[in-house]
């Protein structure tokens, strides 16, 4: 079973795919995650996307994001299927997904768009600390570490991430509305949208996703 998330930022995403890829064995791919070790990363291409994810704050072209794509995919195993956050995130990356899938006799079973509005997102942003080290995502309200500012796997520091600030935040969700909307009617014309409540608690959330996935025959 391979699916895709979609979603406005602090949708709940990551949330929801680590609970996806745990229950049903699935390979997880965070694309932000995996742009932002790249970035941290002293070569060339990390500077780049730095530049691009951490001081623009914005959209890493498709030619570096196939590049990373083609590297990534191409050392993990399918198994049991993949869990995509963050990916394809505008049309040409739908399009270049669905071909890498059919090469491999795979598609995407399932695009689940999770909701939020544009209030909600900031509140719960405001709230957002990663672990500077690890990448590991913390709520101050909702999930807050064990010990302030540490992280409770590597001990690392938790910081805002630099492309948080409230200007930034703006130009993404900006980002999303433009360019990654259009893949809502995209799957939805394929029968293979469902759009989920993002402003529920986790848990409901999680019930309502598996609800839709049992529906469908799928998990
Ligand atoms: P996220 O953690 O998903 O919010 O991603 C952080 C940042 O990484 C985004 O604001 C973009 O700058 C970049 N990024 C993540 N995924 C993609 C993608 N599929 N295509 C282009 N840029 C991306």
């Amino acid at each position: 079973m391979n699916l895709v998330l979609l979603g406005p930022q602090a949708s709940g995403k990551g949330t929801q795919a680590e609970k996806l890829a745990e229950k049903f064995n699935l390979a997880y791919v965070e694309m932000g995650g995996i742009l932002r070790k790249i970035a941290h990363q002293n070569s060339s291409l990390g500077s780049k996307i730095n530049e691009l994810i951490n001081i623009k704050g914005v959209l890493v072209p498709d030619k570096l994001i196939f590049q990373v794509m083609n590297d990534y995919l191409g050392r993990i195993e399918i198994l049991k299927g993949i869990i995509f956050d963050g990916f394809p995130r505008v049309i040409s990356q739908a399009r270049y997904l669905e071909k890498f899938l059919t090469k491999k006799g795979q598609k995407i079973d399932l695009a689940i768009y999770l909701t939020l509005p544009r209030k909600e997102t900031f509140k719960r942003l405001a709230g957002r600390r990663i672990c500077e080290k690890c990448g590991k995502v913390y709520n101050l309200l909702t999930a807050p570490p064990k010990r302030e500012g540490i992280c409770d796997l590597c001990g690392g520091k938790l910081i805002v991430r630099p492309d948080e600030t409230p200007e930034k935040i703006k130009r993404r969700l900006e980002e999303f509305e433009k360019q990654t909307k259009p893949l809502i009617k995209f799957y939805k014309e394929k029968g293979i949208l469902e759009e989920v409540d993002g402003n529920q608690p986790i848990e409901v959330v999680f019930e309502d996703i598996l609800s839709r996935l049992a529906k469908r025959g799928l998990g």
